[in-house]
């Protein structure tokens, strides 16, 4: 039996921006047949085991002919696939769409279309310009850049009103190329020369930057903007100089990199994300078992006055044991828990259980000074194999009876990570702008994956900022070579964000704008 295509709207680039329907589609999807401008983040919505065909370099530079492009679809149909088609905005706003739907009908092949955003709405809006506003404009145009050139005739039902003036705001598709011969045009069919007008470079993605000018300007300000850009003309570009809203973002335009592991990298890369910033992960650390859980399985089963969990991993680990052993939280119904900060209290309260005590500052140091334990008591601390050995040694100074257990390994990177090199390249060309750090064993992770243990010195690279979660995580940075430029006063993820703002708000004067293709 035929298969079905689903020609999909996969939104400007702001991942954030397909449709519920269209995400829907994706997670039944057998194949994704997907362009150029589509965001990346979008295939991971397919199932693992659909096949991921791309087909779209540059719009000069089609990996596959439409021909090619129409022939998969129909193929992959007729082999009862459930087919989507992920195209780059909205797929009948230049996105030859219809000429796919078209081939698909001829072929008797089943299809909907799904409608996206499409670029030429959604990439003003995030550059803070409404195609219409009430006594501004009242209607708006998109047209294609390459007619300007007359490479793209107008159709044959187009009339005299078809010009390029007909509209109030005018956006220009695929028009970098033809900045020139558009102004040109505009500026014949009776266009003022003092006519707003904003270059979009990519648009809706972190990378988006905007060039203002005039319609007598423009092509000498965007000279060098490569696409894609789009071209807005018309007086509500005025409007972007108050509602500019995506670029003025604490951290637009600036890319840090995440180096925490693997599974909580996401977390500090979306709160980066979500301040404006191009976030990059790179982790330099994962957290494994331990080989011989005997040990730990013991501690967990024993009676404790107090159990000290020092990160959230720590408290995965525990109850990893705990599950595998069949037990549940009431295994510590008798002892006062201790989570060394918010984090690790919150992955306590997930699992029902409330913290009798985190410290007003998040560090070892802390704990030992205000824990309420009397001499004799005794405190279960399940850590990390390469954990500081201060808690410990504090808490036994206080009379305590301390027990170490492993609860869980820190495998840092090494030089064979596969990402390194990657990361060295971004490092050298200056494309990198702050490092993150939530953990001494980040910072060794990275040392390590960029060859600099043993008091190596970057080559080819200079440090960027470099941005540490508290003065421990600070001076193992400092120790490995690394220059601190930001260390968060609150010793979290939150803090560590925040900090990161108000460094680069003190710099905003200096911030150079680049376009990057
Ligand atoms: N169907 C798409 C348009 C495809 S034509 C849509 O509805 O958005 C490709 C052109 O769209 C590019 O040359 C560029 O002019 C524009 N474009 C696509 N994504 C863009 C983005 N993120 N920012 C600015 N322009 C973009």
């Amino acid at each position: 039996m035929n298969g079905k295509v689903y020609l999909v709207g996969a939104g400007p680039g702001d991942p954030g921006l397909i449709t519920v329907r269209g995400a829907a589609c994706l997670r039944r999807a057998d194949t994704v047949v997907y362009d150029r401008l589509v965001a990346p983040e979008l295939l991971a919505y397919a199932p693992e085991h659909a096949e991921r065909i791309y087909v779209g370099k540059a719009s000069s530079d089609h990996t596959l002919p439409q021909a090619e492009i129409n022939r998969l679809l129909v193929e992959r149909a007729h082999a009862g696939r459930c087919v989507v088609r992920l195209k780059g905005g909205d797929p009948f706003v230049f996105g030859r769409g219809g000429e796919e739907a078209l081939a698909l009908v001829e072929a008797g092949i089943a299809f909907e279309i799904v409608p996206g955003v499409s670029s030429s709405i959604a990439a003003p809006a995030y550059a803070g310009i409404p195609l219409t506003h009430r006594g501004v404009a009242a209607s708006f145009a998109v047209h294609t850049g390459h007619r300007a050139a007359g490479a793209d005739p107008a159709g044959p039902n187009a009339g005299p009103d078809a010009g390029p003036a007909a509209a109030d705001t005018l956006v220009y598709l695929m028009g970098v190329e033809n900045l020139e011969a558009i102004a040109a045009e505009l500026l014949a069919a009776g266009r003022a020369a003092d006519t707003p007008a904003a270059l979009i470079h990519r648009g809706t993605t972190p990378r988006q930057r905007t060039v203002i000018g005039r319609l007598d300007n423009i092509v000498e300000l965007a000279r060098g903007v490569p696409p894609p850009a789009l071209l807005v003309v018309g007086q509500v570009v005025a409007l972007r100089d108050r509602l500019n809203w995506f670029e003025a973002r604490p951290l637009a335009g600036r890319r840090i990199l995440v180096t925490r592991t693997r599974g909580q990298a996401g977390e500090l890369a979306a709160m980066l994300a979500e301040e404006g910033a191009e976030a990059i992960e790179f982790p330099t650390i994962s957290i494994e078992p331990v080989a011989d859980a005997a040990a730990l399985d013991a501690a967990l089963l024993a009676a404790y006055d107090w159990i000290v969990f020092t990160s959230a991993n720590g408290v995965q680990a525990a109850w990893a044991r705990l599950a595998a052993l069949g037990r549940d939280a009431r295994a510590f119904a008798g002892a006062r828990l201790c989570a060394i900060g918010p984090a690790t209290a919150a992955e306590l309260a997930r699992r029902g259980l409330i913290a009798d005590f985190v410290p007003a500052e998040y560090v070892a140091e802390a704990v030992v000074a205000g824990l309420d334990v009397a001499a004799g008591q005794r405190v279960l601390l399940p850590r990390a194999d390469i954990a500081r050995p201060d808690l410990a040694e504090g808490l036994r100074r206080r009379g305590a009876r301390v027990d170490e257990v492993v609860a869980y390994r820190t495998r840092i990177a090494g030089p064979a990570d596969p990402r390194a090199a990657e990361i060295a390249a971004m490092l050298a060309r200056g494309e990198i702008d702050a490092l993150t750090f939530a953990s001494s064993s980040a910072v060794r992770g990275f040392v390590a994956a960029l060859g600099l243990a043993d008091g190596g010195r970057p080559r080819g690279w200079a440090w960027p900022r470099v941005a540490c979660i508290g003065p421990i995580t600070a001076r193992t940075a400092r120790e490995m070579g690394a220059p601190v430029d930001v260390i968060a006063e609150t010793y979290t993820l939150p803090g560590l964000v925040a900090a990161l703002k108000s460094y680069f708000a003190s710099l905003e004067a200096n911030l150079e704008r680049t376009f990057t293709a």
